[in-house]
């Protein structure tokens, strides 16, 4: 099927490698992915040939450098990998994906040492190893300046205590790209005296405390872990001590917007999916897709939809460009994140009653989607980062 939303749109941002890469992933997630995502959202897990095989396919490390085995793309890469992914009809597989590729390892490439980079990326790349994203605490989700987490210098090593929840990957996953107090802030510079830490799974004093149970994203397996004196080799220390609050800053805009391109892609399915259904469902006499206030209703979420891709492709340009791009990518996160919502929302209203049930693939999305102005960002944070560059920081 066509996808409608599409016709007529705006300059695409891909080139000709971008469409090859989107044909070999499409064929991979109808081939490999679609067929199984059922099993996987009732196991709460993704099996390890799944990433073994994204790995022989060339797909965990599209734009790293190839000398560590990655693709050497762009970020252009990611966003149509997000996409692709979105169309397995499991937002928590494509979520943990994107944790893998774009919210956690790019911090390796961008601030490792060359030895970190030779340990972990070929494995990284090739679905070995598998990377989860380690900021948010019991006590500290958007203010991450509030985290606790502590890493004591002891010898050659840094002891990592304190504990992280809502980690995704966290329960199977092999590397965790930590963030924790090497310092204290000051009243006015909190966000001081944060570093960045390489802990893999399995050190001493560590362990996965729970696995938490959630509304959607089923298929992504989500924790709270714990650390107790956990030694991590200083050899492991993730850029500059005292100075991962900034370098997660820099790496925040990557995941927000892909954030964004994973939400928009799952309402464009369920746009398309509701077309579908509005055309084969008959109601007093006609097709429910011939009655004036559903069409009507396609066309407000179709040009919203649209009107989602055209900040995210602006955003992603920007990004890939090397621009500065924080204000943009928090307007597409914003934006994308809410109209997909909406879109959820709707999608289940035109199913009636089979859009409350779970062999309609709207009613996994509406839960799924729910996450996404939330995570990765609240729109209430998104929206102070635009407000700030609207009004000044004073205002
Ligand atoms: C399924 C799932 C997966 C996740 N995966 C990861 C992961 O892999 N790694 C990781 O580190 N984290 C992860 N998270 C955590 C996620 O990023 C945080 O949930 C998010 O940052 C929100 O934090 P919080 O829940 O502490 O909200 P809080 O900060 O407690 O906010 C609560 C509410 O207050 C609002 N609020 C807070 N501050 C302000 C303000 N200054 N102005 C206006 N409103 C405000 C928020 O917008 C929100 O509505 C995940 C979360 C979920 C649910």
């Amino acid at each position: 099927m066509n996808v409608p939303v599409r016709a007529g749109s705006f300059a695409s941002p891909f080139r000709p490698e971008h469409d090859l890469l989107r044909r070999t992933i499409r064929t991979f997630v109808e081939r490999e992915v679609a067929p199984h995502v059922d099993d996987w959202e009732d196991a709460g897990r993704i099996p390890r040939s799944f990433w073994r095989r994204m790995g022989e396919l060339g797909l965990l490390g599209l734009d790293f450098p190839p000398e560590y085995g990655g693709g050497g793309g762009d970020l252009l890469s990611s966003v149509v990998l997000g996409e692709e992914m979105a169309r397995c009809r499991s937002g928590g597989v494509a979520f943990s994906v994107l944790v893998h590729t774009d919210m956690s390892s790019p911090w390796l490439v961008r601030f490792g040492t060359d030895a970190q980079k030779r340990k972990y990326l070929p494995s990284i790349v090739a679905g070995e190893t598998v990377c989860a994203l380690g900021i948010t605490e019991p006590g500290a989700g958007s203010d991450m300046a509030g985290i606790t987490m502590r890493a004591e210098r002891r010898g050659d090593c840094y002891l990592l205590t304190g504990s992280k929840t809502f980690i995704t990957n966290g329960v199977y996953g092999d590397l965790y790209f930590v963030a924790a107090r090497t310092g204290a802030g000051t009243a006015t510079r909190r966000h001081d005296g944060i570093s960045m830490f390489l802990a893999e799974r399995g050190l001493p004093g560590f362990e996965v405390s729970a696995k938490l149970d959630k509304m959607g994203m089923r298929a992504s397996d989500t924790a709270t872990l714990s650390f107790h004196e956990s030694p991590v080799p200083a050899a492991n220390l993730l850029g500059i001590e005292g100075r991962g609050f900034q370098q997660l800053a820099a790496g925040l805009e990557r995941e927000r917007l892909l954030a964004a391109v994973l939400a928009l892609s799952g309402a464009t399915q369920a746009l398309e999916d509701t077309v579908r259904y509005l055309k084969e469902r008959s109601a007093f006499g006609e097709p429910l897709a011939e009655r004036q206030a559903l069409r009507h209703r396609i066309a407000d979420l179709a040009t919203e939809i649209e009107a989602a891709r055209a900040l995210v492709y602006h955003a992603a340009e920007l990004f890939a460009d090397g621009a500065e791009c924080a204000t943009p990518v928090s307007m597409a996160k914003l934006f994308a994140t809410e109209v997909a919502n909406r879109v959820a929302y709707h999608a289940v209203q035109l199913h009636g009653d089979d859009g409350y049930m779970r062999e309609f693939p709207v009613e996994r999305f509406f839960r799924d989607v729910r996450l996404w102005t939330i995570a990765s960002g609240t729109s209430e944070i998104m929206r102070e980062i635009i407000a700030r560059r609207v009004l000044g920081p004073g205002s």
